[in-house]
């Protein structure tokens, strides 16, 4: 038996929610982007540019798999337009995505790109190799405007949201550095190398919900990228209202980042719950319109030594989920710099995990990836913000 350790403090922020949308108006000097348009953006765009609407529809064809099938980065390689035409695109378009300011491999095989975007700003995405498969986790916003308390990224001040094209852009400049695009000429290749994208990188998603959702349609085309709507989990913290948006148009599946079993502590770890407590949850939950056995809802659960991993956490948990299509997805507390708790024990996570496996719920276990890189979930926040915050602030303010 190891001695109990003191329980840490935990910390409250209010609730902000003053993001700065950008337009999608290209910044100054620059043309507007192609990518992360959806096709009717884009073959309105086209027309704007002065494609007779008569063709427009087999341009925004042919334009669409050079950009998200073969992954070319300019017009010129689009050798089924005219010359003329590809000119006239190049005076008005340009093909942006996010690019790679650092790469970090760690010695599990992750990758942890840090990126930039538009206005110097930079977000992190993950990429996870495993065996037959491989997840890449995307980033939806520029810092996080939700302060949960065990979370990194919600120590990050500077908040924007990711435009569609840094969105969709993630996925390319990761695909890009795998050599995952087709080569004409060669054969297909068997085995997807991102062949699952996950929405839980930095920032809320349902927060930026306009722009995800186009990102996704683009990632899920058939003529581009075409990853299915069930190799997309979203992460949310629990924004009610947009919950049933996410089955309605984008249609992927829903992980929820859960934490605790009563409102106290969730309020403390979650401090949306003040806005959507646990009932109002698992009730948008229960009405979810995807919800079926095959298409389960993930329960996210952090295990916070002492805090919210006893027995009785594990079968209130059972209880409040009754009726759920559910797996329940236990994640052992990622550490970073001058984070207020400590990762509960292998002994309590694996007892917590068989109380939630005897009630019937598969409850793996997640392995932490990229830990020595600092890749693993909730560890993100990008360096240009980092330090904002020093340790003593955070232990200050959670000890307040
Ligand atoms: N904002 C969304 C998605 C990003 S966070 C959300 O909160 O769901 C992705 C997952 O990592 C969430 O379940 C989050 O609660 C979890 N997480 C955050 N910080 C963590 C940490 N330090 N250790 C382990 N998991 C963490
Ligand atoms: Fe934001 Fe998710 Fe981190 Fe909470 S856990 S601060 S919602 S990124």
């Amino acid at each position: 038996m190891t001695a109990p350790t003191p329980q840490a403090p935990i910390t409250t922020t209010p609730i902000t929610q003053d993001v700065l949308t950008i337009p999608r108006k290209a910044p100054e000097g620059q043309r507007p982007n192609l990518i992360g348009l959806t096709r009717p953006q884009l073959r309105a765009a086209l027309i704007a540019a002065g494609t007779p609407e008569k063709q427009a529809k087999m341009r925004e064809g042919q334009i669409w798999q050079w950009l998200y099938h073969w992954g070319v980065r300019d017009f010129a390689s689009m050798t089924n337009l005219s010359k003329d035409y590809r000119a006239g695109l190049e005076q008005a378009f340009d093909i942006r995505v996010p690019e790679i300011v650092t790469r970090q491999v760690s010695a599990d095989g992750t990758r942890k790109y840090l990126l930039k975007i538009d206005g110097g700003h930079e977000v992190e995405t993950v990429y996870i190799p495993e065996e037959g498969r491989g997840t890449l986790c995307i980033s939806s916003q520029v810092g996080c405007t939700l302060t949960c308390s065990f979370c990194h990224t919600g120590t990050q001040k500077l908040v924007r949201n990711l435009t569609a094209a840094e969105i969709v852009g993630q996925v390319m400049v990761a695909r890009d550095d795998l050599g995952e695009w087709p080569v004409p000429g060669e054969p297909k290749r068997e085995e997807r190398l991102v062949s699952n994208v996950v929405l839980m990188g930095m920032g809320e998603p349902l927060y930026n919900f306009d722009n995800v959702r186009d990102a996704m349609q683009i990632v899920m085309d058939g003529e581009g990228i075409s990853l299915s709507r069930r190799r997309i989990t979203l992460s949310t913290s629990g924004i009610v209202p947009e919950i049933a948006r996410t089955a309605e148009e984008i249609g992927c599946l829903l992980a929820i980042s859960f934490h605790a079993t009563t409102d106290a502590v969730r309020d403390r770890l979650v401090p949306v719950n003040k806005k959507w407590n646990i009932a109002t949850l698992l009730g948008a939950l229960r009405d979810y319109p995807r919800l079926t056995n095959s298409e389960r809802i993930t329960f996210e659960y952090v295990m916070l030594d002492g805090v919210n991993d006893s027995d009785e956490d594990a079968r209130r948990l059972v209880r409040l989920i009754a009726g759920i299509p559910a797996k329940i997805n236990l994640i052992p507390f990622n550490e970073w710099p001058g984070a207020p708790y400590r990762r509960s024990s292998w002994d309590r996570i694996e007892a917590f995990a068989d109380i939630i496996f005897k009630a019937g719920y598969a409850s793996p276990i997640r392995t932490p990836r990229g830990e020595d890189i600092m890749a693993a979930c909730g560890q993100l926040k990008s360096a240009t913000e980092r330090g904002r915050k020093s340790a003593a602030q955070i232990a200050a303010e959670a000890a307040s």
